[in-house]
């Protein structure tokens, strides 16, 4: 017996020993990188003689951390918001209107930075919503509430309306570019809108638009809202993709509308999107084409995009800058939004009665002369309150609750 055992011990001492071995080696690794790091941190005038030594030696790790460096610089870069002066953004757009012009199917491609104007905020900019739950911090709901079409949303609906722009495809869930007057048949709003709310056991699918956001309750593969199908009685669901699903909804996602639209394009305008989730839509991209068969690519917005080195012109401005310029160079006129036009009020299905109480969000206030219709736990959604679920949580924060029985 005891001999037997005497060969596994010593091969577990061994195997102990050598991982041992490799403990202290990265310990060793840790405390070069770290002694590394501080003197490479010095401005070389001031390194001592010993510390110039310490270079000279580890200088695999002195080329590591250079690397290291050079791309947090790159990724810092990218993120900055960069600003065209006056005149090369009055050039820029000249170029643009002429491309408008003559494009024969100019499809316009949106993403949350449309939207900041409306006090909507975008992803991935310094204070996109993105950004602050990446830093722990919380979003208000009261930045959503208010919201109204931006500028670039009217334009885009003038430009529609002038046949100019032939489709829209937006990454944006605020149903902004719904509000603003753009026929249905004209947007693909491939993540889905937040007023929406459907009932997928109707057969065709039965929408309900609301004049609330119906996300409350949501978040990623929960996408019960709570209320029911007055049709057939199941619970409806929002028609929100986020982060890692795959959309399916005929509707308000429209697919078929963007994957046609992009199959038609002789020119795409990207209009405050970072491009990175857009990008991997292969089909918006033409991609299969030899590149001078491609749509050319028109770009407006302040960061990096993926897509800067094949577009045909990048234009660093706020969208509202931009159209402003743009509908000017055309000739234009930029419809005002008024709230008494905006189709979300026709297009929107009133609460069953026990349905009242069954949301908290603020209620998109409808036009003067047709006040209230909001129940009295509107209260809850007080300016300030941070928002953790719904459609652009990314399934941060709360899930739905389990729903109790509901007695009576
Ligand atoms: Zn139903």
């Amino acid at each position: 017996m005891a001999e037997e055992a005497e060969p596994s011990l010593s091969q577990r001492a061994e195997r102990k020993a050598l991982e041992k071995a490799k403990i202290l080696q990265r310990e060793s690794e840790r405390k070069t990188f770290r002694l590394v790091g501080r003197v490479l941190k010095k401005p070389e005038a001031e390194r001592s003689e010993e510390e110039a030594a310490v270079l000279l030696l580890h200088r695999d790790t002195v080329e590591e951390l250079c690397r290291r460096q050079v791309r947090r610089n790159v990724l810092k870069r990218k993120q900055e918001e960069v600003f065209d002066d006056a005149d090369d953004l009055k050039n820029k757009v000249k170029q643009l209107a002429d491309a408008v012009k003559e494009a024969k199917h100019l499809v316009v491609y949106t993403g949350a930075g449309i939207s900041t104007a409306a006090s909507i905020p975008d992803y991935r900019g310094p204070n996109g919503v993105w950004t602050l739950l990446q830093k722990g911090r919380t979003v208000s709901s009261s930045d959503l509430s208010k919201a109204a079409p931006t500028l670039t949303h009217m334009c885009i609906k003038m430009l529609h309306k002038e046949k100019l722009v032939k489709h829209v495809v937006s990454q944006n869930c605020d149903g902004l570019h719904l509000r603003s007057g753009l026929s249905r048949q004209a947007l693909s709003e491939l993540h889905g809108n937040m007023f929406i709310e459907v009932c997928t056991s109707c057969s065709p699918v039965r929408e309900y638009v609301r004049l609330f956001d119906v996300t409350e309750r949501t978040s990623l593969h929960r996408h019960g809202t709570g209320r029911s199908c007055r049709h057939c009685g199941d619970e409806l669901r929002d028609t929100i993709v986020h982060f890692g699903e795959r959309g399916t909804l005929e509707q308000p996602l429209n697919w078929k509308g963007a994957a046609e639209a992009a199959e038609m394009a002789d020119v795409i305008l990207c209009l405050g999107s970072s491009l990175k989730v857009l990008k991997k839509y292969a089909c918006l991209w033409c991609m299969n084409r030899p590149a001078n068969k491609r749509p050319k690519l028109y770009i407006v917005n302040l960061q990096w995009t993926p897509k800067d080195d094949l577009a045909v012109l990048k234009i660093n401005g706020k969208c509202d800058d931009v159209m402003r310029f743009l509908m000017e160079e055309l000739s234009l006129q930029i419809p005002v939004y008024d709230r008494v036009e905006d189709p979300i009020f026709s297009l929107a299905t009133p609460l069953q009665p026990e349905e009242v109480d069954s949301y908290t969000r603020e209620v998109i206030a409808p036009p003067d002369g047709q006040e209230d219709g909001s129940p009295d736990c509107r209260e809850l959604a007080e300016e300030g309150q941070a928002v953790q679920g719904g459609w652009f949580g990314r399934g941060y924060g709360k899930g739905r609750k389990k729903k109790k029985a509901a007695s009576s």
